[in-house]
């Protein structure tokens, strides 16, 4: 088992899709991003420290009868239930396995997290669901995981690479701005696939959830389209998923909610100093232009200094005098 462990290891540092110029890149869904260009295979392999309790590693018994594991994951996806108690008492201890494995993810409204986590998910879920099948079928170089912080409108992707020799790689990508940019104080409910999340972790899982019902949907039929009423089917008896959307709160919307848009005039803190300006760009902080006679000099003939700001710390400042800019 150990040697098997390290081989994968090993093909996990030298993956082969670093070299993945040549491959087609086929979009699977309904979600536009930004293409796989960093890609990390982690193997699904930290669950190796307590085997048996969330099921061996995916991948391990791999190769098998693709035919088989096939037939035997189309007749789980096409019929099985586990009933909506199953469904909550494995999900809350996927989650809760995680906060106690990763040494990433450490409360449900994490502050951090790494494709490793991914890669822990993957195995859980393919473990308690599918049966260990869709590891099978992918083999241990089938899959690899990415976080996206340039995803800004899409919870989750699920790409496939297709090699010019016919075989095909798999790629799960989660948008980390959106998990991140939710669940502050004060933000209204969060729902991702019909269903409310309480904290990041359960919003974590639900996105990842319908990213492995596309993965699966690929691995038997060749395509997968969340909005057809197949997939519906699956997402609704595997995990009770409601719909096929998410509602997360997007930065933009996080901005607005705080009264806080292009053009807005805002003050801050900068080293004890309150500073005022006027929101230039919104990304992942907010630019604010601070009129400074040091500082570069704009189309109005003013000088400005360029300060990032995250957004929570910035204050609408409603009675700051105007600028042109
Ligand atoms: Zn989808």
């Amino acid at each position: 088992m150990r040697q098997v462990i390290r081989r994968i290891r090993e093909s996990g540092r030298s993956h082969p899709l670093g070299s993945t110029i040549a491959m087609t890149l086929v979009r699977l869904l309904h979600i536009r991003g930004d293409s796989p260009r960093e890609l990390s295979c982690e193997g699904a392999l930290r669950w190796e420290d307590e085997p048996g309790k969330m099921g061996k590693p995916t991948g391990l018994e791999w190769p098998v009868n693709p035919g088989e594991a096939r037939n035997a994951l189309a007749r789980i996806l096409l019929a099985h239930d586990p009933g909506a108690g199953q469904i909550r008492k494995r999900t809350r201890n996927i989650g809760r396995r995680l906060l106690g494995t990763s040494p990433h993810i450490r409360e449900p409204d994490f502050k951090a997290i790494h494709p490793g986590d991914l890669s822990l998910l993957f195995a859980a879920y393919d473990a308690r669901f599918l049966d260990g099948h869709c590891g099978r079928l992918l083999g241990p170089d089938g899959l690899t995981f990415r976080l996206s912080r340039r995803m800004t409108r899409a919870g989750g992707k699920t790409t496939r690479l297709r090699a010019p020799d016919g075989t095909n790689r798999y790629e799960i990508a989660v948008a980390t701005s959106i998990l991140f940019d939710g669940f502050a104080a004060g933000d209204p409910e969060v729902t991702v696939c019909g269903l409310t999340c309480r904290h990041r972790l359960d919003a974590l899982q639900r996105l990842f959830e319908h990213e492995l019902v596309h993965l699966a949907e690929w691995l038997c039929w060749d395509e997968s389209h969340c909005a057809r009423s197949r997939f519906q089917s699956i997402a609704y008896r595997l995990f009770r998923h409601r719909a096929h959307t998410h509602r997360l709160i997007t930065r933009t919307e996080r901005a607005a909610m705080l009264g806080i848009t292009v053009g807005t005039r805002v003050t801050f803190h900068y080293r004890g100093q309150r500073l005022r300006g006027r929101v230039n760009r919104i990304t992942k902080r907010a630019t604010v232009l601070v009129e400074d006679p040091a500082g570069e000099r704009w189309s109005d003939e003013r000088r400005y200094i360029r300060y990032y700001v995250p957004l929570a710390e910035l204050q609408p400042d409603r009675h700051g005098l105007g600028f042109r800019a």
